[in-house]
C-alpha cells in the first residue's frame, strides 16, 4: 500500500503507529472487538504472528494455532468491516463481520486479488478482547465507484480496474 503520509494497514484513517501498532506492543488495549479485528489484520500485515496467537483463544478444547499455522505468503492489501454485532466495551463477547483483500505476490498492478471474508467471533476476558472462531462467507462484489479494496481511497476503476468482478 502507498499512502503519504502512510496509514495504518487496517483501514482506519490514523498512522500504524498511532493506530494498531501500540495495540501490539501492549501500550494500549483493543477496546472492542472490531479494535481488536483490525489489530489482528495488521498483525498480519506486518507478519506479527506472536500477537496473532497471543490474541487467540479458541472455544474449550480447540488447540490455539502456532506461529507457524498463522505463517501464510498472502499479500494483505486492505480490510472492510461488514457488520458489527455487540463487542462493545461493556459487552462480554460480539461478532464482526469483514472481508480482507490479498494478493499472493507482491506486483498489485498485475495481481488477481483474492478475499476472505468471514463472521468472527470475540470473546472479552478481563479488558482484554480474544478472537474466537469464525464462519466463512460468500465473495463480496468488487465495484467501479466504490473506494478501492487497497485503500487508496480512490475509486476502484481508476486504481485497479483489473480487479473488478
Ligand atoms: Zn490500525
Ligand atoms: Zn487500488
Amino acid at each position: 500500500m502507498s499512502h503519504n503520509p502512510p496509514l495504518c494497514y487496517c483501514g482506519n484513517q490514523k498512522p500504524f503507529q498511532h493506530c494498531c501498532q501500540p495495540i501490539h506492543i501492549a501500550k494500549s488495549r483493543a477496546e472492542t472487538a472490531e479494535a481488536l479485528m483490525r489489530s489482528r489484520f495488521s498483525a498480519f500485515c506486518t507478519q506479527n504472528l506472536s500477537y496473532l496467537v497471543a490474541t487467540h483463544q479458541p472455544p474449550l478444547g480447540q488447540k490455539t494455532p502456532t506461529e507457524d499455522e498463522y505463517h501464510s505468503e498472502n499479500q494483505w492489501v486492505g480490510l472492510k468491516i461488514l457488520n458489527t454485532d455487540l463487542g462493545l466495551k461493556s459487552d462480554n463477547s460480539g461478532h464482526v463481520e469483514f472481508v480482507a483483500f490479498y494478493t499472493l505476490a507482491t506486483n498489485d498492478a498485475i495481481e488477481p486479488l483474492h478475499q476472505l471474508r468471514e463472521r468472527s467471533f470475540f470473546e472479552q476476558h478481563n479488558h482484554q478482547w480474544f478472537y474466537v472462531s469464525g464462519e466463512a462467507g460468500s465473495r463480496v462484489k468488487i465495484s467501479r465507484n466504490e473506494t478501492c479494496p487497497c485503500q487508496s481511497g480512490k475509486k476502484t476503476k481508476k486504481c485497479h480496474p483489473h480487479w473488478l468482478c
